[in-house]
Parts: C-alpha cells; sequence; structure tokens
C-alpha cells in the first residue's frame, strides 16, 4: 500500500470537483485483474475517489463485450436477457415514484414534443421503457456491443460515443443517469454538460451509490467498491454541492438498499433479513443506493 501512496498518486491528480489535490488516504482495493487502487477522500471537498485515476485506454479495457455478458463481481449476468429487464423496469417504476417524476412527466406531456436522453443507456432498455410511455427517447453508450444490440433488436436510437464529445440536435426535457456517474473520468465535466443541455426547468434524473454509514462501516467490503470501474463515491453533500455548481437544485432524493444482494435461491431467512433490513435503512436514509430529482434553476450558483 505504501507504493501507492509514495509514487502511485503522480502531481497531476486533482480532485474533479473541487480541484483540491491534498488526498486522505482511506483503504486500498484490488481490481478483478489484480491491480492495487487507493481508496482516497479529498481533504477540501470531501469527495471518495478511486486513485490513481486510469487514462481512457486503461477504462476502455474495462468495458469489453464481456462487461456485459460475464457474471463477474463488477459486470452483469446476461444483461440483455428477460429478466434482467423485467427487474429493471421495476426498480425504475420504484425509484421514478419515489423522486416525483410522474408529475413532471404529466407536465411535460402537455407539451407537443418531449426529448429525453438516458447518459450510459447500455442496451437500452431504459430507452425503449421511455419511448414506451410517449417520450421521444434516445440514448448514449461507450460500449459498442451492448449499444449496437438495443440498435439492432429493438431499433433504438443510441449514439454510440463518449458523453462529453456528443453534440446535441437540441435541448433535452429529461435526462437520465442510472448507475453511471461515478463510472465517468469527469462528473464535473459531466454535469457542466448536462446542465447546458437541458431546458429551462428541464429535470435531471441519476443514481449512484451512496458513500455513507455503510460503506464506511463495511470498507474495503463494501458492495459497490468495483475498482478501476467506479471511480467516485459520492456523499448526499458532494453530490448536491456538484449540481448546485451547475445550475441543478435537488427536488427530491430518497435512499435505498441494506447491503444485502438479492439472488437466485435465497432463503426464506436471508430474504426477511433482507427485506426488514431494506425497509429500514430506506426509512431513515441510510441506504447505500441514492436517486435524486434535480431541476434546472436559471441561476447558477456556487
Ligand atoms: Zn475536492
Amino acid at each position: 500500500m505504501q507504493a501507492i501512496q509514495k509514487t502511485g498518486l503522480k502531481d497531476r491528480e486533482r480532485c474533479d470537483l473541487c480541484g483540491g489535490a491534498r488526498f486522505q488516504f482511506l483503504f486500498s482495493k484490488s481490481s478483478e485483474g489484480g491491480q492495487e487502487f487507493g481508496i482516497y477522500r479529498c481533504q477540501d471537498c470531501s469527495l471518495v475517489q478511486t486513485l490513481p485515476r486510469p487514462d481512457d485506454e486503461e477504462l476502455k479495457k474495462c468495458y469489453g463485450e464481456q462487461y456485459f455478458s460475464r457474471r463477474t463481481e463488477r459486470g452483469y449476468d446476461n444483461y440483455m436477457s428477460a429478466a434482467m429487464r423485467k427487474q429493471l423496469q421495476k426498480v425504475w417504476l420504484m425509484n421514478l415514484k419515489d423522486v416525483e417524476f410522474l408529475d413532471f412527466e404529466d407536465q411535460r406531456f402537455r407539451q407537443e414534443e418531449r426529448r429525453a436522453l438516458d447518459v450510459g443507456c447500455a442496451g437500452g432498455f431504459f430507452v425503449e421503457f421511455l419511448e414506451s410511455r410517449g417520450w421521444q427517447a434516445e440514448g448514449i453508450e461507450l460500449s459498442e456491443s451492448v449499444a449496437a444490440a438495443g440498435i439492432r433488436e429493438m431499433g433504438l436510437r443510441i449514439h454510440i460515443q463518449d458523453f462529453l464529445q456528443f453534440q446535441p440536435e437540441s435541448p433535452y426535457d429529461l435526462i437520465t443517469l442510472w448507475a453511471s456517474i461515478e463510472h465517468l473520468r469527469s462528473p464535473s465535466e459531466a454535469m457542466k454538460k448536462i446542465s447546458s443541455m437541458l431546458k429551462p426547468g428541464g429535470m435531471l434524473i441519476l443514481s449512484t451509490c451512496r458513500w455513507g454509514a455503510l460503506s464506511k462501516v463495511q470498507g474495503p467490503s463494501w458492495r459497490f467498491l468495483n475498482v478501476p470501474e467506479h471511480l467516485f463515491y459520492f456523499s448526499t453533500n458532494t453530490m448536491e454541492k456538484l449540481a448546485r455548481r451547475h445550475g441543478l437544485q435537488a427536488q427530491k432524493r430518497i435512499t435505498y438498499g441494506s447491503g444485502f444482494t438479492a439472488f437466485e435461491g435465497m432463503g426464506v431467512g436471508y430474504r426477511l433479513m433482507k427485506s426488514v433490513a431494506d425497509r429500514t435503512v430506506k426509512l431513515l436514509g441510510q441506504g447505500d443506493m441514492m436517486v435524486y430529482s434535480f431541476k434546472k434553476t436559471n441561476v447558477h450558483s456556487l
């Protein structure tokens, strides 16, 4: 570990949120390939991040064809399956109700045009979900193999490219990021771009794992520490700070997830324990996932 602290952190490493360069080492974590990374907290703004941050080439290797088709700690077990689609739709609907999206959707449906973009859309299930609800939806995805499946099998409009390079035709009413902001090399750049792409009063909905009581207690064994794919671990404070800085005001926030992961064949005892724990953390706002709705305001504040 000493090696990372002394030589692994290059001078160029800066906090993406505040630009600071003073990091407190929390613990180390190995990647699937056995490479060791450090989990650090910025001493100026508290954002927790994986360092040293891999470059674009190294990251690209993490998202090969197998990422969405092979069961690993970090990838997905056949992401395009019908069972996965059903499970995702259930979670999305729950999340959307929780962050009061349905009222916003009603308002936007009084307009002639309602455009939506899902960033990090994988095979496009959420794009399809929005289309089925009457949205003009598009997705953007870096992983070519999984996006190609969505285009081929569902005829969806998916842009295969880096979000920061994307040039939209016109602004959106809704932008969503389901568990993708923690994968981005610069959430600050992404948030700036999102804000510029939203219509006034437009909505951003995002979910991400939450740095909080559970992650602090569990340390290196916390279920979302997938290095180096997960580059940032936001708390509610750091997330709201990032959004506010780019003119996005939090409307509604919920947390969920107790750390008990559902799996096929789980016993009655486990199921019961998971159910009680899941309800408790949601009620207390201590889940290790969080979902937000943000509205674009006209005033940019710091
Ligand atoms: Zn910082």
